[in-house]
């Protein structure tokens, strides 16, 4: 019998930051640290208000658990997420700020890029402390931009979805992208390559021109990307993309995309399993960038990532044939595969 202790568990730790000095403002939640130190990308957005930010932040560090455990990193969850203040600010100064931060932590939390941060916010973080990743890579070492892997575990899954529930190579697939920031993108041009038709969504619509150009990739305005006729969905955007107002609006039969915690609610997952939708999870499939970022961290080479992003996909064809198995949506089937894991990391050990 396994328990479920991570849902339950409240955060192990909440960290407010606040420097006004550097405008520095936000949170680091370290959800769990049962297999490893908190792992989790530090996210710098506009939020309304701390109480906001305090939510995205804990429900991203929850999600960071599950990934870690089912990618079998020897890594806890955590998130970082930093309000981006209004008006001018000194963005070095902000990130050095946040890395002192992290110092005092004293590798309970590793941070990384995540929707707002770049290589160099990271750059200005390392001054502070050790516990970044997403650093320039150096030749043979893991390192860099994350997206490009996560692209990679994200397009392969999809690969497998496609398979297993339509019996369909990709390349015969119209694809919908919602978002075509680094890792959308980066989506875009492997589905391209593999002959799927695209139909992209960004709020910047320069990002979709560059596509419409390069792939013909067809631009639909933001508000009708959830109900494009396409056989894939693929949120690459923001999170709480799956909610009541969307469920019976997606046209696709699959949804995979790379977009942390697309589910507004878990209840969700069900509901799209009844109307014949296969949600493949978000953290199973989007692993990839906190493979490379466990790997930077650990002094890894790529070779190492390399093998662990490939068994993505075979992980992900397992969990939907197990899910169809049972007539359970593959999201509750991820969840008790990493409780599972964080579980037994969290049981004494037996005297022998
Ligand atoms: P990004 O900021 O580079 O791209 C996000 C894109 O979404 C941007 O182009 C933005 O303009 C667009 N966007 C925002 N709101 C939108 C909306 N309502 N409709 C359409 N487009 C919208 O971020 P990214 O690194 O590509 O990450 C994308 C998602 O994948 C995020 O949810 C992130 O947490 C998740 N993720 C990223 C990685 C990684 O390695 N970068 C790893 C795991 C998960």
């Amino acid at each position: 019998m396994v328990t479920r202790p991570a849902r339950l568990t409240p955060p192990v730790q909440c960290v407010p930051l606040h420097d006004p000095e550097s405008r520095l403002e936000g949170v680091i939640v370290i959800h769990s640290t049962a297999l490893g130190p908190g792992a989790g990308g530090c996210r710098f957005w506009s939020y309304p208000d701390m109480d906001r930010a305090q939510a995205d932040a804990l429900r991203l560090a929850e999600g960071m658990s599950y990934k870690n455990a089912l990618a079998g990193l020897p890594l806890g969850g955590a998130k970082a997420v930093l309000r981006r203040p209004e008006g001018d600010f000194d963005r070095s100064r902000l990130f050095q700020a946040f890395g002192r931060a992290v110092a005092e932590l004293r590798g309970a939390y590793v941070t990384a890029e995540d929707v707002g941060t770049t290589v160099t916010d990271m750059q200005d973080i390392a001054r502070a402390t050790r516990h970044v990743a997403g650093l320039p890579a150096r030749t043979g070492r893991a390192g860099g931009d994350p997206s490009p892997w996560t692209a990679q575990g994200v397009f392969e899954s999809m690969h497998q979805a496609a398979e297993i529930v339509l019996g369909r190579d990709l390349g015969e697939l119209t694809v919908a992208v919602q978002g075509v920031g680094n890792v959308g993108a980066d989506l875009c041009r492997r589905l391209a390559e593999a002959g799927a038709r695209l139909i992209v969504a960004d709020v910047d619509p320069q990002r979709c021109e560059s596509l419409r150009v390069q792939y013909g990739a067809t631009v639909l305005p933001v508000n009708a990307i959830v109900e494009a006729e396409a056989d894939v969905f693929a949120p690459c955007a923001l999170g709480g993309v799956l909610n009541d107002h969307s469920a019976g609006r997606i046209a696709a039969r699959i949804v995979c995309g790379a977009a942390n915690n697309q589910l507004a609610q878990p209840e969700m997952a069900e509901t799209l399993r009844r109307r014949g939708i296969t949600y493949v999870p978000d953290y199973g499939v989007n692993a990839g960038g906190i493979i490379s970022v466990s790997a930077e961290y650990l002094g890894e080479g790529t070779d190492e990532v390399a093998r662990r992003v490939a068994a993505i996909a075979p992980r992900v064809g397992a969990l939907l044939e197990r899910a169809a198995h049972e007539k359970r949506s593959p999201a509750a089937v991820a969840d008790d595969l990493a409780e599972e894991v964080i579980a037994s990391a969290q049981r004494p050990a037996t005297a022998a």
